[in-house]
């Protein structure tokens, strides 16, 4: 049955073209992430990733506090973390974002195309180890090291030269860029995925490794089996005969070119569908529960206290008066759990007060909740108070003396300067005698005639006439018995 609301709940809110437009994107980079890290042979971490992201999911349905602290306080630092070990990653995106325009085509492209596939099978049959990369939009030039500038028009002469085995420049790769042989005699990087079997050797994993970092493709003559084969996106391909590589060059050519690079190769690829919902299972899972449960109207009630502000300056409460109020909210959970007492007031307003009992009702306008949380009901939702008029009164000190004097010591005299106060009190309290006394003076410590200030200590409801109380001088008169 609870499923079932959720469920509901879940479509309710999927009809909202923002959730809608959430869900979509979540999918989208959760789709790419995989794709890119898949490629990039990072998988561990992303497993790591997702496993982390299930417990997360699990906590906040199970709703545990511990771990669900740990990943709130935790996730900023974890993002930058994460940014960090990712770097490479990141700019390999951002380039391949960057450079979604696609690059213009050439009518040589054909030709060109057929050129290459011709000299492989030249270079194979010679039984001469050859790489040639042909780059795709991505720069491929920082994942290189080694090697020597050419820059030359691609002919066949030239090819089958470089890789003459009794040519010094024949090891490595040929980098094919802007129409030219840019350079010879390259160094490419190993293949660090473990997805190549380790029957090839390190100029396949060579090939592999720069196929699996940018989108070039990889064009590898075997030397030892006479066999060409092509590495594109950390796949590679048996190509039998010519009119084939051709064929794969200039396709690979037109990808490219064109914008929609991403589309156009994963389109060949079957597994992409099932990615794709799986995608989506997860953004969705993810949404119903982290994003749902914080959407979810929850009640939660809380102890806060009373303030009476604007009392009239003739008016006072009575001190039995409620102090605090039970209020009961709603509102989204995630609002909910960052309320403290501390967010929350209630404010009576005296300021049109009269003198007697009255009753003031506790409502929106006392209550100050934060947004997105309402008020349910206020526990009670009403105060009675008493308020009384005020009436100046004149108190005589009283001093407060504790203890005995020193052995040998009797008091002659207590002198209070001023003797007496004017003080404001409600009147009812008037008639069982206002107490006003001094602070404690304790007479174990006195050994002679003595002079003190002490402030003066009066019940909570009585108030100064002057602005605030005034210090009291205490003379003290003592003498040997
Ligand atoms: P083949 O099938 O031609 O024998 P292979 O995959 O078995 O290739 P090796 O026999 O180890 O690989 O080939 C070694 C050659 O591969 C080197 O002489 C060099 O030309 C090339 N090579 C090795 N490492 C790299 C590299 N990092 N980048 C480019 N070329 C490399
Ligand atoms: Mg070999």
């Amino acid at each position: 049955m609870d499923t079932l609301v959720s469920l509901l709940r879940l479509f309710r809110a999927l009809l909202d073209w923002r959730v809608i437009l959430d869900v979509i994107l979540i999918t989208a980079a959760l789709f790419f992430l995989y794709r890119t890290l898949l490629r990039l042979g990072t998988w561990k971490i992303v497993t790591g990733i997702f496993l982390a992201m299930a417990i997360f999911i699990a906590a906040n349905v199970l709703d545990l506090k511990g771990i669900n602290w740990i990943y709130s306080n935790l996730s900023q630092v974890a993002v930058i973390a994460l940014i960090v070990i990712f770097q490479p990653e990141l700019r390999k995106i951002f380039e391949r974002a960057a450079s979604l325009g696609g690059k213009k085509l050439d009518k040589t492209g054909p030709a060109l195309a057929a050129l290459f596939g011709d000299a492989a099978f030249v270079l194979a049959q010679k039984r001469w180890g050859a790489i040639i990369v042909l780059p795709g939009r991505e720069p491929v030039k920082r994942w290189l090291s080694g090697g020597f500038d050419l820059y030359a028009e691609p002919t066949l002469p030239l090819i089958l030269s470089i890789f003459d085995p009794n040519s010094p420049g024949h090891d490595g790769a040929v980098v094919f860029r802007n129409g030219k042989l840019a350079y010879f005699s390259v160094r490419l990087p190993i293949s660090k995925t473990g997805r190549l079997s380790e029957e090839f050797g390190t100029r396949h994993h060579a090939a592999m490794g720069l196929s699996e970092v940018t989108d070039a493709l990889v064009i590898v003559v075997s030397e030892e089996r006479g066999t060409v084969k092509t590495f594109l996106n950390g796949i590679i391909r048996q190509v039998n005969d010519e009119s084939e590589l051709t064929e794969q060059i200039w396709s690979h050519w037109q990808t490219a070119a064109s914008s929609g690079i991403e589309l156009n190769e994963y389109r060949k690829q079957r597994h992409l569908i099932p990615e794709m919902v799986i995608s989506l299972a997860l953004a969705l899972v993810f949404y119903s529960t982290v994003i749902i449960s914080k959407m979810e109207i929850r009640e939660k009630s809380f102890t806060v206290p009373v303030e009476y502000i604007a009392a009239p300056e003739n008016l006072a409460l009575r001190s039995d008066n409620p102090t605090e109020i039970k209020l009961q909210l709603a509102g989204p959970k995630s609002d909910l759990d960052k309320i403290t007492p501390a967010n929350l007031s209630v404010k009576i307003d005296l300021s049109k007060a009269k003198a007697g009992g009255q009753v003031f009702v506790v409502s929106k306008e006392n209550i100050t909740v934060p947004r997105g949380v309402k008020l349910v009901n206020a526990n009670p939702s009403s105060i009675a108070l008493s308020l009384e008029e005020i009436a100046e009164y004149e108190v005589e000190i009283q001093p407060q003396l504790v203890g005995t004097l020193p052995q040998g010591l009797e008091l002659v005299s207590v002198k209070l300067t001023p003797k007496q106060l004017r003080v404001l009190s409600p009147p009812g309290d008037a008639n069982q005698k206002i107490n006003i006394v001094t602070e404690p003076i304790y007479l174990e410590s006195i050994k002679k005639n003595e002079k003190m200030v002490r402030k003066v200590i009066a019940p909570p409801n009585v108030q100064p006439k002057g602005k605030k109380w005034p210090d009291v001088e205490v003379m003290i008169k003592v003498r040997a018995r």
